[in-house]
């Protein structure tokens, strides 16, 4: 740098649309309605090197993946600016967005926990039959939500399975002597997993038992006091939910509407839309039917 500089190094421009494909090295099946997916290969080393390390840092780090019809033959990663000349709109590949459940950088592979949710849908099914050596296109990460470390903060925690990722990841990187609860939907006792968590955060499963997604979350939320804060004056409050988009609509009108608690301290979105493929659940997040909260 010489005298006359007088601003700080440019930084390098954030790489926008970059596609990293990435291998499948093995699956593991979690519980029925889970499985884990380790991806890696040759994409790796430039999806961590191009990544902002805050997102990267977050707890609840996401990429959005793409999906190609496999009888059009494509490999990824896709020429979407082609393809769009080229391929009606049905025949585009789709994006489905997916939380990285960890990294493993000795391994040089991350793992992506997929909720396989029947025959429907595109994501769900390609995970529950993905082989090693299959290739899938990631963006960069996004993400946010890292838990507070300051040990007098009162956590709750809720969502179904799409956010176990999230939430695991949440729980182990909270400090040892953190507070709270984290109550998790799922179908039935075969659908819980081990977590690791710090041993004053209670850590409650729901089991649906054939209730509509979202429902048993919901009343438990409901039925819970409103979380305080500890002795210490300055406590605060932290809450990180996810899943369901009715189910999360309906616990802003607890957590925020009733209980008042600030929107600075809710991390809280809708994953996914019962009913509703991912396109057109993300497209519906500029109409008043996709908001969570009311601008
Ligand atoms: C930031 C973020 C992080 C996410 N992280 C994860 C994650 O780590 N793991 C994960 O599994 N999901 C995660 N999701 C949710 C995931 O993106 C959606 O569930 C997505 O719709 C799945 O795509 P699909 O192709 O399988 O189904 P789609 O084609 O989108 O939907 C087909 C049908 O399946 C239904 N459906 C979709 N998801 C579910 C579900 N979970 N349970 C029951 N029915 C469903 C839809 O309502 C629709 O009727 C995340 C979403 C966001 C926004």
């Amino acid at each position: 740098m010489t005298s006359q500089d007088t601003t700080a190094p440019a930084q390098p421009p954030r790489r926008r649309g970059i596609q990293y494909a990435l291998t499948v090295i093995r699956t593991e099946q979690l519980t029925p309605h889970l499985v884990r997916v380790h991806l890696g290969g040759d994409g790796f080393d430039a999806y961590i090197a191009d990544a902002d390390p805050e997102r990267l840092a977050a707890t609840d780090t996401y990429s959005k993946l793409l999906f190609a019809k496999p009888e059009l033959g494509l490999t990824p990663p896709y020429d979407l600016e082609t393809l769009r000349e080229t391929l009606p709109l049905e025949d585009l590949p789709v994006r489905r967005t997916y939380t990285i459940r960890s990294i493993n950088e000795a391994e040089k592979t991350l793992a992506i926990d997929f909720v396989v949710h029947g025959s429907d849908g595109i994501a769900g099914p390609w995970a529950a039959a993905a082989q090693p050596g299959d290739v899938v296109s990631l963006s960069g990460p996004g993400g946010k939500f890292a838990p507070s470390q300051d040990p007098s903060v009162q956590r709750l925690l809720l969502g179904d399975d799409s956010a176990i990722p999230a939430i695991a990841a949440a729980l182990e990187a909270m400090p040892a002597d953190a507070v709270g609860r984290a109550i998790i939907e799922v179908g039935d006792a075969n659908d819980e997993i081990p977590l690791t968590h710090p041993a004053g955060v209670d850590v409650t499963w729901l089991h649906r038992a054939g209730a509509v997604h979202g429902i048993p979350l919901v009343e438990a939320a409901q039925a819970l006091p409103r979380p305080e804060a500890t002795d210490d004056p300055d406590a605060e409050i932290e809450v990180f939910s996810h899943g369901e988009r009715s189910a999360m609509k309906q616990l802003r009108r607890l957590l925020h509407n009733e209980w008042g608690i600030d929107r600075r301290a809710l991390s809280l979105s809708a994953y996914w839309a019962l009913g509703r493929a991912e396109d057109g659940f993300q497209a519906e997040k500029r109409e008043p039917v996709g908001k969570i909260f009311d601008e």
